[in-house]
């Protein structure tokens, strides 16, 4: 075997992992697919619906109007998966 090989083999370090800055999780760059990466692009509001339907289901104490929800799809957990995928964005992009 050629030294020089043996030196290319040790270039190939083991590819690194990149945190997404939107999702917080981490990931290998080539498995990044534009399905990778679930998020909502809109933020949780504290607000009626723009219809004011009342997707909400109002608790004792709530006033008439008390929603929570994402903008974008109307979820109401904080929790719920994203509405949303494309590709993680990392710190460096
Ligand atoms: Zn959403
Ligand atoms: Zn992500």
């Amino acid at each position: 075997m050629e030294p020089e090989a043996a030196e290319q083999e040790k270039e190939k370090e083991k590819e690194k992992e990149k945190l997404c800055r939107r999702c917080k999780s981490t990931y290998e760059p080539s498995g990044n697919t534009a399905r990778s990466c679930r998020f909502h692009p809109s933020f949780f509001v504290c607000r009626r619906h723009d219809d004011q339907k009342r997707y909400y289901e109002l608790r004792d104490g709530d006033p008439p109007y008390a929603a929570k929800f994402y903008d974008c799809c109307g979820a109401e957990d904080p929790d719920a998966a994203g509405c949303t995928t494309d590709f993680h964005v990392s710190y460096d992009d």
